[in-house]
């Protein structure tokens, strides 16, 4: 078992442009130092592609890196989002579904941009002209073109006006379960986490039956700390990881400019890292030069 001491902050839920980030892996490594996080997770959405950039370019600063992914599944209606540390990316479970996943959210942004486009001038290459090659794509990117045809002041308003529910445009993507999520992860040496488990309020938080489960499966924690958990979301969350012997983390959700959230505005107890870092098994972090092994 990996024994490591982590000092200084760690931000442990980070996008790039390898999703629905703007910055490139390689710049979040350099924003992150600026922020001065001693390390932070990449977790890009059902895609571990931006792992080798930010690898090297951590490796040659010294910032630590902790390779992640947030892996979409679903309850019902409700979408879960499970944070997935230290997973092997060449797992085949979580190729196979990640890649059903990306694929299932691609064709679905296309119904979603046929129905946009019958009422506003807006097309799939307006859409493809968003994104990098290979990224997973989601409704930020169908955000970002509304706004550069001037329809939509930005990302925010574009989900509060178009893209917003209530509009009927926007549907639903495949996603495999909670706890089967939780299961792939695990199955690739992966540690979960379940993601903004407080965001929808406290009647909303995963019902206890459920959470049992994914405490079987091999639940690591929950996301305590992060700036869409509402106060009484956040209280049933604390509930809950009391009741199990969870973990907490706190966490940005850095987009770079696509969302108001700041790099490093949460950030995890470093004897939670440790504990995080002995677990994983899939791939190896990249520590920070300051760390003792
Ligand atoms: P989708 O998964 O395609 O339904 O899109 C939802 C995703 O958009 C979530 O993961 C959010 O993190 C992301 N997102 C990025 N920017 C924003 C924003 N300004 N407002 C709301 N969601 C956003
Ligand atoms: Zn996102
Ligand atoms: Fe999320
Ligand atoms: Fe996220």
């Amino acid at each position: 078992m990996r024994t490591v001491r982590i000092s200084g902050r760690v931000d442990l839920h980070v996008h790039s442009r390898v999703s629905d980030g703007t910055g490139s892996p390689a710049d979040l490594v350099r924003e992150a130092h600026a922020a001065g996080l001693a390390m932070f997770a990449l977790t890009d959405h059902d895609t571990t592609a931006g792992w080798a950039e930010a690898r090297r370019e951590a490796e040659r600063t010294g910032l630590g890196l902790i390779p992640g992914i947030e892996l979409s599944t679903r309850l019902g209606w409700r979408s879960v989002h499970v944070l997935g540390y230290l997973v092997d990316p060449l797992d085949p479970g979580l190729v196979a579904e990640t890649e059903r996943i990306r694929a299932a959210r691609r064709s679905r942004a296309r119904r979603i941009v046929d129905r946009i486009g019958e009422d506003y001038p807006l097309s799939w290459d307006d859409v493809l002209a968003q994104t990098t090659a290979g990224s997973t794509v989601g409704r930020p990117h169908i955000a970002d073109a509304l706004v550069a045809l001037g329809l939509e002041a930005d990302r925010s308003a574009a989900f509060a006006g178009i893209l917003h529910p209530r509009t009927g445009y926007v549907e639903p993507h495949y996603a495999p379960t909670p706890v089967d999520g939780v299961r792939l992860i695990v199955g690739a040496g992966g540690v979960p986490v379940v993601a903004h488990p407080g965001a929808a309020g406290r009647d909303r938080v995963l019902p206890e039956p459920v959470v049992a489960e994914l405490v079987d499966a091999g639940l690591f924690g929950f996301e305590l700390h992060h700036r869409e958990n509402t106060p009484d979301g956040a209280r049933r969350v604390a509930e809950l990881i009391e009741r199990f012997g969870l973990e907490a983390t706190g966490s940005s959700d850095y987009h770079g400019t696509g969302k108001p959230n700041r790099l490093g505005e949460h950030v995890t107890d470093p004897a939670v890292i440790e504990r995080l870092l002995a677990r994983g098994t899939g791939t190896t972090p990249v520590l920070p030069r300051a760390a003792a092994s």
